[in-house]
């Protein structure tokens, strides 16, 4: 658990928070929402009243992972609150762990304050009763954050109206709700006043941003804005930080915003997930499967913006994926020199409509796979980041480590991609937050080294 310890009469809760950025995003409106309420959020078992458990459920490893959580809050503590993605299936918690107070869903925070009000009433407080109600009832105002000071991830919409076979997501989170861009883009101004540096847009589909309100037009800073990813790009980029685009699914409106990257507005980074590159098999995904267009896409947009980053991710072992069908996604791969990769091994989730399709591919062969389209990638990456040696990268400096500075170039998003450690960043002066220039002199397969580069 985690934040600070308090000393004083509120009551106090201890918060255990695991799963994705959009699991992060409702951990911190829950955060807020009890702070508000003059809730104490304390970071050891036993100086909790009552621990919160946010979970994930996506594959089976993260339901485990969820299921010990909730587990160790009822042996070191014993008043538990679930909520998030597992909570959607409370029979699985329910029959491993009887004794908790109460289990929500995701983004269900009414249900969360309530099951804590239930559990621990709030205490009257005349000063906190005067702060306006914020994060629950708008889902817009700035609170609590768990990620560093100078970057925050910006949840543009819930749920999902695709249906890829093997997803549950959209059964747990329900169909896409789109926030009105003027109150992302107040939230965005909001957090940039307070010293981010770094927006990282996520949704479960950030292109499908503002169909469900058909593009509703909102007013921001005096002028009209549609509630469309296009529109809130050029928005965000009044703002001067960076701003990065997590999870886009592949609609040809993507292209769209790639000149926005190439005038500086955008970061060139488009997080893109693929999954696979042979039609059949994306169909049964259930995915958009036109690859040579995926591979002439890729083509335009670095035509359009040569420094575009792009990442990716795929399943490699879907059921029914044959040898010629793998061979045909390592020759995308090759071709594709996409400059970040995560891929898995197709593995089955309780509920998804991909378990019921035939010819599983054993577990052997899915692992001998997975190692050969990663050891394509890496040489790949290595390549990549090879040929960075000997150019200067802007970068944000995360943390100091001794006499290195921890930082991050454009192409690198936070957890997920490499870092670039600066050498003489210590003895600089940077500070986290900080933008440098880098001059680029190594590089392995994820990370750069370098040393800040000082004007002639
Ligand atoms: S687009 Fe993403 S969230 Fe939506 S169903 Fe497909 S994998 Fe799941």
């Amino acid at each position: 658990m985690s934040l600070q310890n308090s000393k004083s009469a509120n009551p106090k809760v201890g918060f255990v928070s695991l799963g994705c950025p959009k699991a992060l995003v409702d951990s911190e409106r829950i955060l807020t929402q009890l702070k508000v309420e003059g809730y104490d959020l304390v970071p050891s078992y036993d100086d909790a009243d009552v621990v919160v458990v946010n979970t994930c459920g996506f594959i089976d490893s993260a339901v485990a992972e969820s299921l010990d959580a909730i587990g160790e809050a009822m042996a070191e503590n014993g008043k538990v609150i679930v909520t998030g993605c597992l909570g959607k299936r409370e029979d699985v918690i329910r029959e491993a762990h009887p004794g908790v107070l109460s289990i929500s869903g995701p983004q269900d925070y009414a249900s969360v304050m309530g099951a804590v009000h239930h559990a621990l009433p709030p205490r009257h407080d005349p000063f906190v009763d005067l702060v306006p109600r914020r994060a629950v009832d708008t889902g817009s105002d700035i609170g609590v954050k768990l990620t560093p000071k100078h970057y925050a991830y910006l949840k543009i919409s819930e749920g999902c109206n695709h249906r890829c076979s093997f997803c549950i997501i959209p059964s747990m989170r329900g169909d896409l709700v789109s926030r009105p861009v003027d109150q992302v883009l107040r939230e965005a101004e909001k957090l940039a006043m307070g010293g981010v540096k770094e927006l990282l847009v996520i949704s479960q589909d950030t292109s499908a941003y503002g169909v469900d309100l058909r593009y509703a037009e909102r007013e921001w800073r005096g002028k009209a804005y549609q509630t469309r990813m296009k529109a809130l790009c050029e928005g965000l980029s009044e703002l001067g930080l960076w701003t990065r685009l997590h999870y886009v699914y592949p609609y040809p409106h993507v292209d769209d915003v790639i000149p926005l990257m190439a005038e500086g507005r955008l970061l060139p980074y488009l997080d893109i997930p693929f999954q696979h590159a042979s039609p059949r098999i994306l169909r049964l995904m259930k995915r958009p499967g036109a690859v040579d267009k995926t591979l002439e896409r890729i083509q335009r947009w670095r035509d359009t913006c040569p420094e575009i980053t792009i990442r990716s991710t795929f399943i490699v072992g879907f059921p029914g994926e044959t040898d010629a069908e793998f061979e045909s996604l390592l020759d995308f791969l090759e071709e594709a020199q996409l400059d970040r990769v995560g891929a898995f091994a197709y593995s089955p989730v309780e509920g998804a409509k991909a378990n019921d399709l035939p010819d599983p591919v054993p577990e052997e062969v899915k692992q001998e796979r997975l190692a050969r389209f990663m050891e394509l990638q890496a040489d790949i990456s290595t390549a990549k980041l090879e040929a960075k040696v000997g150019t200067t990268q802007r970068c944000l400096v995360d943390a100091l480590d001794g006499e290195l500075a921890i930082a991050r170039s454009m192409a690198d998003a936070p957890e997920i991609d490499g870092l670039v450690q600066i050498q003489n960043g210590f003895e600089a002066g940077l500070r986290p937050g900080e933008f440098v220039d880098v001059a680029i002199m190594g590089s392995d397969e994820h990370d750069l080294y370098g040393e800040v580069a000082f004007e002639d």
